[in-house]
């Protein structure tokens, strides 16, 4: 089955609920057993028992096994955040004593997380250069376990040769996790390039609507029990309300990502034949230098790329952002509106320092028609031109 089909499938069992489509939204936190044999045998060792509202109901289930669906993976849990997601996979893989390797790219609070509660707790960390390749042979030590990759990035947009990665990383025994967030699930499939764990802020993409936060994350035996082990001892579930929303995005997800590629290729074209931009960050572009890379291991992608304008004074850039009407200036993305915030990505990066002078932007195509966005983006620079 292809994607479109399984997406729409998977999770979902209207037989068992009186034909209805969508399943059924459990608020639930007791479960109750009828006999007291009954009581005694649930001890909540396997993924679909349920025993208790937070180890998992139906609703978390449909989400989850549309999620395994869609990433390929043998076993899923759904936490309350993407950042819930990216805590339970590395809380789960690593102890003290333990190295781990990330990518310079990754998501902001991965980082945090990693030098402030990880290190906390014994877990040494080394960022590495996102497009390292097979040259992460050299970093890893004898107490590495995990390499942490994440492609592209979400502010800078380097795009990672997973495979060459992944191959460096088993033949020492190392496990790789991937954040999908970007690709959606749809556009790229980790398991298939040799990530052992897979995890999405469903946040963006899987929800699409920007009103629920959502993490999922996936295994592929071996890791599953450890995985699921974690989740549980973790206690950071997923509300029904908003798992329901997840598997109601999720149906959706491959429509809706079509259509962001479609409006970020257009967006990333025109603003590249722009004077005031000096580069586009988009690896659908044959200047970005990832793009035979995506164009190997992806199949499209997601609406959100950066844009590094030629140096303008805060004025300039205010003049430019305080009256668009589309593109809203705040965090997250992957609802079906147009985003468009100013990034310093100088922070964020020790491995390979960011040196371009310049304004970076980062946008998130949404799923207007690319004309009205495009309209708008003209004449965004005419107010920045303006301000000169
Ligand atoms: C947003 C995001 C997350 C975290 O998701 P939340 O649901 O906001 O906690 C993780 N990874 C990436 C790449 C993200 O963009």
């Amino acid at each position: 089955m292809k994607d479109e089909t399984r997406i729409v499938t998977a999770g979902r069992d209207p037989e068992s609920n009186h034909g209805i489509v969508n399943p059924p939204v459990y608020h639930a936190s007791t479960v109750l057993f009828p006999t007291l044999e009954t009581l005694r045998a649930a001890q909540g060792n396997d993924p679909r028992e349920v025993v208790y509202g937070r180890n998992g109901t139906p609703t978390t289930f449909a989400i989850q096994d549309a999620f395994c669906a869609l990433e390929g993976g043998d076993l899923a849990v759904a936490c309350g955040s993407g950042k819930a997601a990216i805590v339970t996979a590395l809380v789960a893989f690593l102890e003290a004593g333990d190295h781990i390797l990330i990518t310079d790219s990754s998501y902001q609070p991965t980082r945090t997380f990693t030098l402030g509660m990880l290190a906390k707790y014994g877990v040494e960390a080394t960022f590495y250069d996102p497009t390292i390749g097979a040259g992460i042979a050299e970093l890893i030590r004898p107490n590495t376990r995990v390499v942490y990759t994440e492609s592209p990035g979400s502010i800078t947009f380097e795009v990672q040769d997973l495979p060459a990665i992944a191959r460096a990383a088993h033949d020492k025994g190392v496990m790789v996790i991937n954040d999908n967030t970007w690709a959606g699930g749809y556009f790229f499939k980790p398991f298939e390039h040799g990530a052992d764990i897979v995890l999405q802020a469903g946040t963006k993409y899987i929800v699409g609507h920007s009103d629920a936060m959502l993490g999922l994350v996936a295994a592929r035996e071996p890791y599953c029990e450890r995985l699921r082990k974690t989740f549980v001892a973790l206690g950071s579930c997923l509300g029904p309300d908003d798992a329901y929303l997840g598997q109601r995005g999720i149906r959706t997800l491959a429509v809706r990502l079509d259509r962001h590629y479609a409006n970020g290729m257009a967006l990333a074209q025109w603003l590249e034949s722009r004077p005031e931009v000096k580069r586009v960050l988009h690896p659908g572009l044959t200047s970005h230098p990832g793009h035979d890379l995506w164009k190997r291991d992806f199949t499209g992608a997601s609406g959100l790329f950066g844009v590094l304008l030629h140096p303008v004074s805060e004025a300039q850039l205010g003049a430019m952002l305080d009256d668009l009407e589309l593109f809203g200036m705040g965090w997250s993305w992957g609802g079906y509106e147009s985003l468009l915030v100013p990034v310093d990505p100088v922070a964020v990066r020790t491995a390979v320092p960011w040196q371009e002078d310049g304004q970076l932007l980062r946008i998130h195509a949404g799923l207007e028609h690319a004309d009205d966005l495009i309209a708008e983006l003209e004449a965004a620079f005419g107010r920045l031109n303006a301000a000169a």
